[in-house]
């Protein structure tokens, strides 16, 4: 398992892979999940623990729908300084609460929150975990309206691009409108929706 962070999606060409960070969270998570599967995208959802362990039922619907998991810590700490004990201790932690939540659960990506990888890609690596990064981040946590995301969406999209968005965190009704958006009109463009390349 490489520990350099992966930011690029599958496949040659117009690929995009859409990941969600900082879920599940009820409210827009499910509604994500339905315009994902109208526009039949399979996306990576970067789990928070806590998250998981109080909507385990989302992730299994997350799971159910074919989309991939990652491990985004317990807590969304700043783990810049950690030593690699205390973020080991904390990614097991992580993936244990998703394993209670969906037993057969293969958790294949690591993202550290804020992006602060500090000395966690190594650490992801070994515990089997593929660090994963973006090129395309369009501030949704802002969040800036819907029209504006899907401009940046549009105009940011570079082909094999990781893009950053969010299911939690916040209300992030208006990343799931975007989504529901830019899907079509990056689909009449001839894009392809794929999952990371590692
Ligand atoms: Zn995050």
């Amino acid at each position: 398992m490489g520990a350099d962070i992966l930011d690029t999606a599958r496949g040659g060409g117009r690929t995009v892979s859409l990941t969600f960070d900082d879920g599940p969270n009820p409210a827009d998570t499910l509604r994500l999940l339905t315009v994902l599967r109208r526009h039949r995208i399979a996306a990576v959802f970067l789990l928070c623990g806590g998250q998981v362990e109080a909507h385990p039922e989302v992730v299994r619907r997350i799971v159910a729908d074919g989309h991939h998991l990652g491990n985004h810590s317990m807590h969304h700490d700043d783990m810049t300084t950690w030593s690699a004990e205390r973020i080991e201790a904390d990614l097991r932690e992580t993936n244990e609460a998703i394993r209670r939540a969906v037993p057969s659960a293969r958790v294949r990506y690591f993202r550290a929150p804020y992006g602060a990888w500090g000395a966690t890609p190594a650490v992801a690596a070994a515990l089997g975990m593929r660090p994963l990064g973006w090129r395309l981040a369009v501030g949704d946590w802002e969040p800036p309206g819907t029209d504006e995301l899907v401009r940046r969406l549009l105009d940011g999209v570079t082909p094999g691009a990781v893009v950053l968005l969010h299911d939690g965190g916040g209300d992030r009704s208006q990343s799931v409108a975007a989504v529901d958006r830019v899907a079509p009109v990056l689909r009449a463009r001839r894009w392809r929706f794929t999952l990371p390349a590692g």
